[in-house]
């Protein structure tokens, strides 16, 4: 009888117990929680309560377990938790002209093959069938918000909010007549437009995107930075990228590209300069004095012979310096698991310091300091409570993942996009055992399929 009594007394303790605990939209349990937080706490095993779109704690497994109760729960046992990688630079619809020309300079490969293409063939069509296939590849390969510089960029933004994205979308402007205005007074007209409608998004963060100092005139520069103060949006351009655009600017200017912009009072808070591959330290002064931050995009640097970024003197000036891949017609892909292991390669072998961009750095570089680089740091980046619960869940099981001894270094330098398992953005889950939620793939690769026929003719 007293057994009975006390086992019903326990049975009532465990009910009171679990009734307390809050109830939460989604709960990860048992992975290696990275959590790229200020500490750089790695919790192992761990586990992530998510409560709507937002991130409840991050704690152990029994702590969470203790505290909220989900009717969805992961076990991540063997797989890496982290926060989503940020993207800080990319022409999300250029995927389809991915493999078109390959091998070739950047004006070459722009004027002969780019410019021509983008003229015949860019349209709100072909730009929605290029985000989606974008946007799928992004989910499956662990990006959870891009920062993107094209045309018709309201599409883009449409079709980034249904497959569940986030991203600061920048309106492109550009001197000469562009598939979707043909001035920049009408491309800066839209551009407003494009930003009312998206003032207030959850996932979305509309932004100018004047294309660089080369192809714009001082009037139209200086009218961008003055929509993107008077919006209150954020500014995205491509600076000195090739030493084709020093020699540009130093005869049209007597100034390098960085300060001729500065002259014109372009520079301000919340801009993103892709690129900087051939700033001087005076050019990395006038960045950092004006708080703006810059994308690295090694891969694409590489691959068009641009140069190699003086990241770690970039880092040293002050400057935040965020993590990009570049359209997929110059990378050629959107893997930024890539992207973290070329950024750290291509550091050691410029400065000739195998310490340079170590794997912790290169993992900030693709989260914190990209949430950062896109003024989103209060929201974004890292694993912590309150933060938006934009996470990833990554297999570590592979031959080449084995064994494992520390799970930064093979986040760096053996993991590829393919090993995401899972991707979470604003708490809701875009991809689930590799299965993608929120696009059709099928009909996603059948439609880029049938607009490469339009891409091939256009270039003939
Ligand atoms: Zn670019």
């Amino acid at each position: 009888m007293l057994l009975r009594s006390c086992s019903l007394l326990f049975a009532a303790l465990f009910v009171l117990a679990h009734s307390q605990r809050q109830t939460v939209s989604l709960i990860l349990t048992g992975g290696i929680v990275v959590t790229m937080d200020p500490s750089g706490r790695v919790v192992s095993p761990g586990a992530v309560a998510i409560d709507g779109r937002n991130i409840a704690a991050v704690d152990t497994p029994e702590a969470i377990a203790s505290r909220y109760s989900s009717q969805t729960v992961i076990d991540t046992s063997g797989q890496v938790v982290m926060p989503g990688l940020i993207n800080t630079h990319t022409h999300a619809p250029m995927v389809l002209y991915r493999g078109l020309a390959d091998d070739l300079a950047l004006m070459d490969w722009l004027q002969k093959y780019i410019f021509p293409a983008e003229a015949k063939t860019v349209t709100p069509d072909f730009v929605r069938a290029g985000t989606r296939l974008a946007a799928l590849e992004m989910i499956e390969s662990g990006t959870t918000t891009y920062a993107d510089m094209y045309y018709f960029e309201e599409e883009i933004a449409r079709v980034t909010r249904d497959a569940g994205l986030r991203g600061v979308l920048g309106q492109t402007i550009i001197q000469f007549p562009a598939p979707d205005a043909k001035t920049p007074k009408e491309g800066l007209a839209r551009t407003e437009v494009f930003i009312q409608e998206f003032a207030n998004d959850d996932l979305i963060v509309p932004a100018v995107a004047p294309h660089s100092m080369y192809t714009l005139d001082s009037g139209t520069l200086k009218a961008a930075r003055s929509l993107a103060d008077r919006t209150r949006v954020p500014v995205l351009i491509h600076l000195s990228e090739t030493s084709d655009e020093m020699k540009t600017s130093a005869e049209a200017h007597q100034a390098s590209p960085a300060a001729y912009l500065d002259g014109l009072g372009f520079w301000g808070p919340r801009t993103i300069a892709a690129h900087g591959v051939w700033l001087s330290p005076a050019d990395m002064t006038i960045l950092a004095r004006h708080h703006v931050s810059v994308s690295h995009n090694p891969e694409s640097n590489m691959k068009l012979a641009s140069g190699a970024a003086r990241v770690s003197d970039m880092q040293r000036s002050g400057l935040v310096v965020g993590l990009g891949t570049d359209g997929a017609a110059s990378n050629n892909d959107l893997d930024m698991f890539e992207a973290m292991r070329q950024a750290a390669f291509l550091a050691k072998l410029q400065t000739n310091d195998p310490r340079a961009v170590p794997a912790r750095k290169a993992l900030e570089m693709a989260t914190i300091d990209g949430a950062r680089a896109l003024g989103l740091e209060n929201l974004i980046g890292s694993l912590e409570a309150g933060k938006r619960a934009d996470a990833i869940v990554v297999s570590m099981t592979a031959a080449r993942q084995t064994p494992m001894y520390d799970p930064l270094s093979h986040l760096v330098y053996v993991t590829r996009g393919d090993d995401v398992k899972t991707t979470i953005v604003n708490g809701r889950i875009l991809m689930r055992d590799r299965k993608v939620t929120t696009l059709d793939e099928t009909r996603v690769l059948a439609d880029a399929r049938a607009l490469a026929e339009k891409v091939k003719a256009a270039v003939r």
